[in-house]
């Protein structure tokens, strides 16, 4: 199979650049993310080797400075400058850089009514419809630096992203921290005591954001949450893990269209990339088309706690935080990215019971038996062959399934469209709840085998 790392795919958008995209983007300089923007992609036609993004040193604090950030003051170039310092290299190899020093004009955050001085965090609640709270922690760091948001329990059974938020929650130290770090391990409080991904009206909150105020529980909640917090991020990692008895290899999903998310992606220490835009509704798709630099982990299935993924997680994360230099070290793993530009699932054409011959992270050739459906009164065996070569990143566990049902999930490798899109293009539709919804249980299985990419 072919291999596309993210770093060739990178050299790819150097070659097919939409240029006059990019000049859009750039004119638009007030907005914080050009300065990342516009020096990946200097650095990218350069020739430079920015891969491992620990490489490059953090942006100005002038520029990274979060939403909530007051305007930098005459310290400001001070900060940048230490900022930019290349950091001192230990005997491992790995880069340490100094945090920039206490910059005076770096002052208490204002957060859902709760003031958060420099080095401390905070428990805080986000509170929606009269009894929807979701608890977060937020961290205020000692020095200017963005935002970064981690939200988990979008789907309250998808156990692994709590654990890992909870584990970031634990191991960061604001005090060592530059920037702010918003943690809400649980965003579906209901769903979770219920042991269930969707909301108590049976909704999926993951297909009403950006929200409505005047919709339904679902949309008023997303829209709650969107404003409150997701607008104050500035990069936004969603943890997630497979639904209804599927389960994920350990993957990030994005829009790598989008030259923040590329960047976020590339920080983020985990081999497997898939391009995708999102279906709409769903948080990252809303945060993207928000501005917000979006990632999504998917890591295992729902309702089980999987040590080894959430190690991963975890890890990962933590090469994040150091790739948008809020913490001192560089020390990121290297992991080779392979990127799929194009994902497929073999469904089922047969009634039965389903056993699958491969296992995630299998590499599959194009007719190869993958799988066998049996009906269990007439004993008939029918074999599943993938129409697709590629890598298992997804796929459901052993089970009854009916014709259509979505078995095996298969990451094809290739590197999407060179196409950067452009900042300008028309603003997002606002949430539309009038669509849908007396959804029934048939409608909502419909929609469940119809989706290709549950998240
Ligand atoms: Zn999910």
């Amino acid at each position: 199979m072919r291999s596309v790392s993210l770093r060739a795919m990178i050299r790819g958008f150097a070659a097919g650049l939409d240029w006059a995209g990019i000049g859009r983007v750039v004119q638009r300089g007030a907005r914080r993310r050009v300065g990342r923007a516009a020096g990946v992609v200097v650095a990218i036609a350069l020739g430079l080797t920015p891969p491992g993004f620990a490489e490059v040193p953090p942006d100005g604090a002038a520029e990274t400075l979060g939403p909530d950030a007051e305007a930098p003051g005459p310290d400001a170039e001070t900060s940048a400058e230490a900022s930019r310092d290349p950091g001192a290299t230990t005997e491992k190899g790995e880069v340490v850089r100094p945090l920039p020093p206490h910059a005076p004009d770096w002052g208490p955050l204002t957060f859902l009514g709760d003031e958060i001085p420099p080095g401390e965090s905070r428990s805080l609640r986000f509170e929606s419809l009269d009894h929807f709270t979701a608890g977060l922690v937020t961290m205020r760091g000692v020095a200017p630096g963005p935002t970064l948001c981690v939200t988990a329990g979008v789907h309250g059974d998808e156990l692994n992203g709590i654990a890992i938020a909870r584990r970031l929650i634990d191991e960061t130290d604001p005090a060592a921290l530059a920037g702010t770090l918003i943690v809400v391990p649980i965003v579906n409080a209901y769903g979770f005591r219920n042991g269930s991904r969707y909301l108590p009206d049976r909704r999926d909150l993951n297909r009403y954001f950006p929200g409505n105020p005047r919709g339904s529980a679902a949309a008023r909640i997303a829209y709650q949450f969107f404003e409150q917090v997701v607008r104050r991020c500035d990069s936004l990692v969603d943890l997630h893990t497979g639904s209804l008895n599927r389960a994920n290899l350990p993957q990030i999903r994005t829009d790598l269209s989008v030259i923040d998310n590329l960047r976020l992606a590339w920080g983020f220490s985990i081999e497997h990339v898939i391009h995708n835009i999102g279906q709409p509704g769903t948080l990252r798709r809303a945060a993207t088309d928000a501005g917000v630099a979006t990632v999504l982990y998917e890591a295992g299935e729902p309702g089980r706690i999987d040590q080894e993924q959430i190690e991963r997680g975890v890890a990962a994360i933590g090469a994040t935080l150091g790739s948008l230099g809020m913490t001192q070290s560089g020390a990121v793993t290297p992991v080779v990215q392979r990127l799929y530009g194009r994902t497929q699932w073999v469904r089922s054409d047969a009634s039965g019971i389903y056993v699958p011959f491969v296992e995630l992270g299998d590499t599959v050739d194009v007719g190869q038996r993958v799988a066998e459906v049996t009906d269990p009164f007439s004993s008939e065996h029918v074999e599943i062959r993938t129409p697709v070569a590629g890598l298992v990143i997804g796929m459901a566990l052993g089970q009854v399934v009916i014709p259509g049902f979505a078995l095996l999930h298969i990451g094809i490798e290739a590197a999407p469209a060179p196409v950067l899109r452009s900042a300008d293009g028309p603003p997002p539709p606002p949430g539309d709840d009038a669509t849908p919804r007396k959804q029934s249980e048939a409608d909502r299985l419909r929609a469940e085998l119809a989706d290709e990419r549950p998240e």
